[in-house]
């Protein structure tokens, strides 16, 4: 296996497409017959519901296992799809920032935790909340890439700066190895001047980094998560599946 394990999706900007993100790659990456297990760090819980797990019926949850009550393995549960596994989120893990505040190691906690399992996955991957707390910097501090997906409009480039410094950051204290593995464009319509003007802006601040294959806005895409389904499984012709599928092929090569 390649050197890029466990990648996370990381904007502290809100609904950018991160959990959409998230949810569809590593169902594009499982339906590639790789073994991958989505770790939903969110309070919110949108990976957990997207792919079609009940937050209602769960014993445990990310919190538990962050907060060293239980480990992955147990809290680990099986979705839908083939080859996709999910370490589901609930509400309780907004007490996560405070309780961990004066803890050891508490940025390393998600770290220490998947060390654990990180052998029998192919891919680990990381559904990050849009803030930069303590919850996010153990995900920066777990992975060894991350992705920022952006989307297609003017106000995308403000609050990179602080990202980027939150990057740096993790490199310099906790986490050397970090890589910036890809920028991922969302909500791409090629028909509007602006979202053709920002795409080179955005080119220009990550040289490099920007994944060929931008994602369209789609009714469908924003639809997959009420029935469960990940956009390969509630569409899979569609134009959003075939986005996805390409970014993850290109994801890949950039992985192993
Ligand atoms: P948050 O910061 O709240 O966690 P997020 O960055 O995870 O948000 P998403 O939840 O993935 O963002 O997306 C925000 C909303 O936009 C969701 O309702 C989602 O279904 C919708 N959405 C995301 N990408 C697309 C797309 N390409 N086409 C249509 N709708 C989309
Ligand atoms: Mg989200």
């Amino acid at each position: 296996m390649g050197k890029y394990r466990i990648l996370c999706f990381a904007n502290q900007k809100g609904g950018v497409g991160k959990t959409t993100s998230a949810v569809n790659v590593a169902a594009c990456l499982a339906r590639a017959g790789k073994k991958v297990l989505l770790v939903d760090a969110d309070p919110q819980g949108n990976a957990t519901s997207g792919i079609g797990v009940s937050k209602r019926e769960l014993e445990s949850t990310v919190y538990d296992v962050l907060i060293g009550q239980k480990t992955v393995a147990e809290t680990v549960v099986e979705t839908s799809a083939k080859n996709l596994f999910l370490l589901p989120s609930g509400i309780d893990l907004v007490g996560a920032e405070l309780e961990l505040a004066d803890e050891a190691r508490r940025e390393y906690r998600l770290k220490d935790a998947l060390e654990q399992v990180r052998e029998q996955y192919d891919y680990i991957i990381i559904d990050c909340p849009p803030a930069l707390g303590l919850v996010t910097i153990n995900t920066l501090v777990a992975a060894d890439g991350v992705i920022i997906p952006l989307l297609c409009e003017y106000y995308s480039l403000e609050g990179l700066t602080q990202l980027n410094a939150t990057i740096g950051q993790i490199r310099k204290r906790y986490n050397a190895h970090l890589e910036l593995l890809g920028v991922l464009l969302n909500m791409y319509d090629g028909r509007l001047n602006l979202t053709v003007s920002v795409l080179e802006e955005i080119k220009k601040f990550f040289p490099g980094k920007v994944f060929r294959t931008p994602i369209p806005r789609s009714v469908r895409m924003s639809e997959a998560p009420s029935h469960g389904l990940s956009i390969v499984d509630y569409e899979p012709h569609g134009k959003g599946a075939a986005a996805y599928a390409a970014v993850t092929r290109e994801l890949m090569t950039r992985c192993e």
